[in-house]
């Protein structure tokens, strides 16, 4: 724990250590001066003492000198001669002493000088008074200056004395000064030591305070830690840095099975056991990375504890490693969970979803039922029943995965669940009451009071299961059935979860079962509807053959003009009419049904304009309008169906007649645009309100009812015209600038990709039949108007013409009579068409006979079927007498 000091406390502290180093080193200063200074006084008085020397030697020389003068004898010569050598000794000695200091020295060598030349007078005064006499000495003297030699080395001397006596009165001054602060300087130094004491004293008692605190804030903590630790949910082991553990909370002692006696100190694999979910490989454990990597580490999905005892759990984990504050790794912690519910609850939903996306199909829901009981059964339940009962009360038993079950041998259908329908429990009481069942614990329940029964109870546990869970399924208030799940593991409990599963699958299935049969009863209608008007359309056509034959007849030479052949040839244009809206009705209802089939083939526009505006003729004039056709000379070819798009445009053409008032103009043109060949029909009639435009092209949609009334439509002729040019890869649209204002029909009909040459098919037009060879002819007909009729119509022309009403009939005639043509219809009481056909072509006489099949069906499939059966013609109802002249024709060429 690094501790930090305050500032103050910082700056007290540099302070002190600047002083406790000043203080030795201002001492040691001083003490260096007081030495320098003793070390000066010594020299000074040396110095004295050398010039003192010298002075007295001087004096001595002199008075040696004068002893000789005087006395004159030999005697005194050698102490004078010892006091010249002394002299000079001492005065090399002054020397010596202050060759350090340029000032004395500057007087020493005066004063040896004045040695020596004192010395050298000496030497001459003596010398004379040895050789001369004491006489010569006076006389030398007398008028000289009476100054001895010795008078300028004293005053030299003098001068050394007085410049070393100042030099020590100096150093005298200055050493009491050095030594006044040597004491100053001694004394705050003794201060210092006893603050820097003081200090050192209070803060070790406020560490030694301040690390009290520190323990007792740990032992808080740890306390704290371990409280909080046993108390989470998550389960938490801690390791050393070898990985042997150190601690285990609650948590982790229940899922791992070991105490924490048992536990601390061993490794942590051996407490920690973890394994793949479905490898059963060992997985690396977190911990162990957390220590060799320093980082936190999570566990991989799918993993598994093997506890002490060897039970297993999910769990989801994560280990981080534990650090000083120095940043070292100390040891990991490693902290998990166990996952069972939540991997369970994740199943649920799991199966919940799937199941939902099953029950998005809107097909028969049994068969979903029985996917969603598959898909129940690893996930949700063991094994999965679906009961369902019908209206009367029936109980059917839809799917069953009974593999789970503890028990070999067939399985039982059902009987523990329900033998008994009043039982209070299981799957008979849910479909009695519609009210859940759930069962959490089979084994938990006590056989005498629980109202399963000892019997069931025990069946149900030799089977192996632990828990079940039935719901009802309800539908519009009542109950239909119900689905139970049943656990053969004690890992799978049903309780409140679960049950808003199941209740919340219930209800989607519930929502999905009535869907279903919304969506059938829908199906079944549209079916139903075209059924009815398919029926309808071919039961209309049975007799409007006969009428047409009837007028037929009827206007057989009768002039133009006369009143009524007015009137039949009037009825004769309204029965056309009528035939075109049976026609349309039918078509409508097959190319709803897809029953249509394009005989495509190479045709040209312009062929189907004119095929059309001849189909329209009688109506277009009929409204006395103008009629425009503005078509190119230039061939504009397409594969089509040459009667399905003539039908298409004369369907416009007559619209546009029927809602155009009279003395209009219709306009029919052609021309390509890009890879289509558009059509177009306009009319300066009625028009189509705006909002109306998008919806008459769909079935029974009219405009304003009263006017279209008049005009006798069923709101089906666009419905046709659409789905026709669809077939075809076509488009087609109307636009109105409005009511009053006329509209225009545009059909798009793909070109043909390559030029070709159309089919040259002539326009069906009537021949006349006059002076055609008489022909014999056998008309079938259970439609006996339709029979007489047709052989009415053939006999004027001069045929000779039999009636058979059946199957059998037909063959009765055909045993005396020998046709050259049989019209035969279809469908046929006692024996069909088809029958009567091959029988024909069975035998031997009548097989070079012509077959016509007269029928209500028109269909390519049924065309084939005439065809294979023998026929050599197919016409359909009512036949248009053209048709049946054209076959007159071919057969009277032969
Ligand atoms: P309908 O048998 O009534 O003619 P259609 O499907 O042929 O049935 O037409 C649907 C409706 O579209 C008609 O009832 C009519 O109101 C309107 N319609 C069709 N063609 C025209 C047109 N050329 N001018 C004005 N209205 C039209």
């Amino acid at each position: 724990m690094r501790q930090r000091f305050d500032r103050n406390t910082v700056i007290g502290l540099v302070v002190l250590a600047a002083m406790m180093v000043g203080v030795p080193v201002t001492t040691y200063f001083n003490a260096r001066d007081l030495r320098n200074d003793a070390i000066d006084a010594a020299h000074s008085h040396e110095v004295i003492d050398a010039v003192a020397a010298v002075r007295s030697d001087a004096r001595k020389l002199q008075a040696a000198q004068r002893a000789y003068i005087i006395t004159g004898g030999e005697d005194r010569l050698p102490p004078y001669h010892e006091a010249i050598s002394a002299l000079r000794v001492s005065g090399s000695q002054l020397r010596t002493l202050t060759a350090g200091d340029p000032d004395q020295n500057q007087r020493t060598e005066s004063a040896v000088r004045e040695i020596e030349s004192g010395i050298a007078s000496l030497d001459a005064v003596t010398t004379l008074r040895r050789e001369k006499g004491l006489g010569a000495i006076l006389e030398f003297s007398r008028g000289r200056e009476n100054r001895s030699f010795v008078d300028p080395l004293l005053e030299t001397l003098a001068a050394m004395e007085g410049y070393e006596r100042d030099r020590l009165a100096a150093r005298n001054t200055e050493t009491t000064e050095a030594y006044t602060r040597t004491v100053y300087y001694g004394i705050a130094g003794a201060v210092l030591g006893l603050v820097a004491l003081g200090m050192f004293v209070w803060l070790l008692a406020r560490s030694l305070r301040a690390s009290a605190a520190a323990a007792a804030l740990v032992r808080e903590q740890r306390e704290w830690f371990r409280t909080t630790l046993g108390s989470v949910g998550d389960a938490i082991i801690a390791t050393d840095t070898a990985g042997n553990v150190t601690f285990l909370n609650p948590v982790a002692e229940k899922l791992t099975g070991w105490p924490t006696a048992d536990a601390v100190g061993r490794s942590l694999h051996e407490v920690f056991r973890i394994v793949n979910e479905s490898t059963r490989a060992p997985v690396d454990n977190p911990a162990r990375r957390a220590l060799a990597e320093g980082v936190v580490v999570g566990l991989a999905n799918h993993t598994i504890l093997i506890a002490r005892d060897g039970t297993e759990r999910p769990i989801d984990d994560s280990a981080a490693p534990i650090r000083d504050g120095a940043g070292g790794v100390t040891g990991a912690v490693l902290v998990f969970h166990d996952i069972t519910d939540r991997k369970r609850a994740e199943e649920s939903m799991r199966f919940l979803a799937d199941a939902s996306s099953q029950l998005v199909e809107l097909v028969d829901y049994e068969s979903t039922l029985r996917r969603i009981a598959n898909l129940a059964v690893g996930r949700f339940a063991d094994w999965c029943v679906v009961d369902l009962v019908d209206d009367a009360g029936n109980r059917r038993r839809l799917s069953s995965n009974p593999e789970a079950l503890a028990v070999a041998g067939p399985r039982p259908v059902d009987p523990a669940l329900g033998p008994d329908p009043n039982a209070p429990d299981g799957i008979p009481h849910v479909l009695r009451t519609g009210a859940p069942d759930v069962v959490p614990d089979l084994d938990a329940l006590d056989p005498r009071a629980a109202p399963l029964g000892p019997d069931r109870i025990a069946r149900l546990r030799g089977w192996g299961i632990k828990s079940y869970l039935a719901i009802p399924l309800a539908s519009r208030g009542r109950t239909i059935g119900g689905v139970t799940f049943l656990s053969t593991s004690a890992a799978r409990r049903y309780g409140p979860a679960e049950l808003v599963v199941a209740q919340d699958l219930a209800a989607r299935i519930a929502v999905a079962i009535e869907n279903t049969i919304l969506y059938r009863t829908l199906q079944e209608q549209d079916r139903r509807k075209d059924e009815f008007l398919a029926t309808l359309a071919h039961e209309l056509r049975n007799p409007l053959a006969p009428i047409r034959n009837g007028l037929q007849i009827l206007r057989i030479g009768r002039p133009p003009g006369d009143p009524a052949e007015r009137t039949l040839a009037m009825m004769d244009r309204q029965i056309g009419q009528m035939v075109h809206l049976v026609d349309d009705l039918m078509d409508v209802s097959r190319v709803s049904r897809g029953k249509v089939i394009l005989r495509k083939e190479r045709v040209g526009v312009r062929a189907l304009a004119e095929a059309a505006v001849e189909t329209s003729r009688q109506m277009i004039e009929t409204g006395k309008h103008e009629l425009v056709v503005c078509v190119p000379a230039d061939p504009l070819f397409v594969d089509a169906d040459r009667t399905r798009l003539v039908q298409v445009l004369a369907n416009l053409l007559n619209n546009a007649a029927k809602y155009t008032p009279p003395g209009g103009r219709i306009e029919l043109s052609a021309e390509p645009r890009g890879a289509d060949a558009v059509v177009r029909v306009t009319d300066n009639g009625l028009g189509i309100p705006t909002e109306m435009l998008p919806k008459i092209f769909e079935m029974f949609t009219q405009v304003g009812s009263s006017l279209d009334r008049s005009q006798g439509g069923l709101g089906i002729g666009l419905t046709l015209v659409r789905r026709l040019v669809e077939l075809h890869g076509g488009t087609v649209s109307a636009e109105s600038p409005g009511p009053n204002r006329g509209s225009t029909f545009t059909v798009r009909i793909p070109l043909a990709v390559e030029a070709g040459t159309a089919s040259t098919h002539p326009p069906g037009t009537a021949e006349p039949s006059a002076g055609a060879p008489k022909l014999n002819i056998l008309v079938v007909d259970d439609n006996r108007d339709a029979a007489d009729s047709l052989a009415l119509l053939l006999e004027v022309k001069g045929h000779e013409v039999r009636m058979a009403h059946d199957g059998p009939e037909a063959l009765r005639v055909l045993e005396t009579f020998r046709p050259d043509l049989i019209v035969l219809d279809i469908g046929l009481p006692g024996m069909n068409g088809y029958e009567v056909a091959r029988r024909v072509r069975g035998s031997t006489e009548l097989r070079a006979v012509t077959l016509v099949a007269l029928t209500g069906w028109g269909q390519e499939e049924d065309r084939r079927r005439t065809r294979d059966a023998g026929f050599d013609y197919h016409l359909v109802k009512p036949a248009d007498v053209t048709e049946i002249e054209k076959v007159l024709k071919t057969l009277t060429k032969k």
